[in-house]
């Protein structure tokens, strides 16, 4: 089959690689018919997740028709169109009990490189470097699911790929970064990041009731797409401090919660962003976190910093002091994506949100490296690539 393939840093190629097989009894076999490209693919292709081997096949977000299955799964059959979530979950473990499924205990086989880094290990990540399991990913014509049991969401309602593929992740991870939020009504949300997953967070605070979203971004394309779904908008590069114009919006309080939808790899205006550069270039820091600090720096008092943008590593100039003396709540994590499609999909279903609006292009699988390109670059106002297989 066709796969997407990491073969070093900036550069991945389409390439033949075998079939995947049924390997457990618990494993299905996709025919997958619809992939994205996501701001956490990004990493990856810039170098930024030490655990990545050439020929590794990438991609988290996938949907298409089941063609195989193991003999002991029972919830989806051959001819099923499914959605599979990026984590990948065993569904029995105490972590899946709890619905905390992408730190499941059981479905990375890598676990020592995790509890090295991190403590503990995380879940296995579909196409997602060997610190998540090495899985191979789904910009390719098929992929394995393990425990297709508790991931792959069956999609019945004739719905079109474009609306519900995002179930896969950054639907899911936009909403529970604002669910984190704690949001009542009146609330004021800030949110770094006006990227996909940053769209899906604006769109679900204002599901959840927010009163006031306010985008941070440095893309024209981007913050018109942010004001067009209701949000008010700040250009970073165009104001002197993102902290003194977030406070000019909300009479000095600042915003009841800010997520950062940025992660690791954020700019900056300036030294600023020099200084982090430099760090993270040799390795002294592996992440830039200027959104993350920004976002504790101008959160109100007893308010919430809910961080989906992905981190890696070891951070400089943290401002702890911040965070604790002004009690702000700091809530994480990479999406528990099997906790929320349902309810997602019945959102879709209602005619609540069309989770197709980040949509700016569409490509054929064998362009995968070009959508690389461009959506790395931002160029020709790229919001979100969808590939076809
Ligand atoms: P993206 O690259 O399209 O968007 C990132 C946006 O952040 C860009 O528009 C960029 O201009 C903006 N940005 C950079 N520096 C900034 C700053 N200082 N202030 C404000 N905005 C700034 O990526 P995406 O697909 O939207 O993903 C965003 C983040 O979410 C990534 O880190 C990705 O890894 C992460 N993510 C997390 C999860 C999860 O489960 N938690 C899931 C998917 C993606
Ligand atoms: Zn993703
Ligand atoms: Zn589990």
């Amino acid at each position: 089959m066709k796969a997407t393939c990491w073969m070093g840093r900036k550069k991945v190629e389409v390439r033949d690689v075998p079939d995947p097989k049924i390997l457990n009894k618990q494993d299905a076999i996709v025919k997958i018919s619809s992939t994205a490209i996501c701001g956490s693919d990004l990493h990856l292709y810039n170098g930024f997740v030490p655990f990545m081997e050439r020929g590794d096949v990438l991609g988290h977000e996938f949907m298409g028709e089941v063609v195989e299955v193991g003999r002991g799964v029972k919830n989806v059959k051959v001819g099923d169109r499914v959605v599979v979530p990026f984590p990948i979950a065993c569904g029995v473990c105490e972590a899946c009990k709890n619905e905390l499924y992408s730190v499941c205990e059981n479905t990375n086989p890598n676990k020592w490189i995790g509890e090295q880094l991190f403590g503990h290990a995380t879940a296995g990540i579909f196409g997602y470097s060997h610190l998540t399991g090495g899985f191979a990913g789904g910009q390719a014509e098929y992929a394995r699911v393990p425990f297709a049991d508790v991931g792959p969401v069956k999609i019945e309602n004739g719905f079109t790929d474009e609306q519900v593929l995002f179930l896969s992740d950054i639907f899911p991870t936009g909403y529970m970064g604002a669910e984190m939020c704690n949001i009542k009504p009146g609330d004021t949300i800030a949110v770094w990041g006006a990227g996909p997953v940053g769209q899906f967070a604006m769109a679900s605070a204002f599901l959840l009731g927010a009163e006031r979203v306010i985008a941070i971004d440095r893309f024209p394309y981007r913050l018109k797409m942010a004001q067009d779904q209701g949000a008010e908008i700040i250009n970073y590069e165009q104001v002197g401090s993102v902290i003194d114009a977030l406070n000019d919006m909300t009479g000095g309080r600042g915003p009841d919660a800010c997520i950062d939808a940025v992660g690791m790899e954020a700019h900056a205006p300036g030294v600023k962003y020099l200084y982090d550069k430099a760090k993270q270039a040799t390795r002294i820091e592996m992440d830039r976190p200027i959104a993350l600090r920004e976002a504790i720096m101008a959160c109100k008092p007893g308010g919430t910093v809910s961080v989906i943008g992905v981190y890696g590593g070891f951070i400089d100039k943290f401002p702890a002091g911040a965070m604790m003396n002004k009690s702000i709540r700091i809530m994480t994590g990479q999406c528990h994506v099997q906790r929320y499609t349902q309810k997602l999909l019945g959102l879709i279903s209602d005619g609540k949100i069309d989770p197709s609006f980040v949509i700016t292009h569409r490509m054929r699988l064998d362009d995968a490296a070009h959508g690389y390109e461009m959506f790395m670059n931002k160029e020709d106002n790229c919001e979100k690539i969808v590939l076809k297989a």
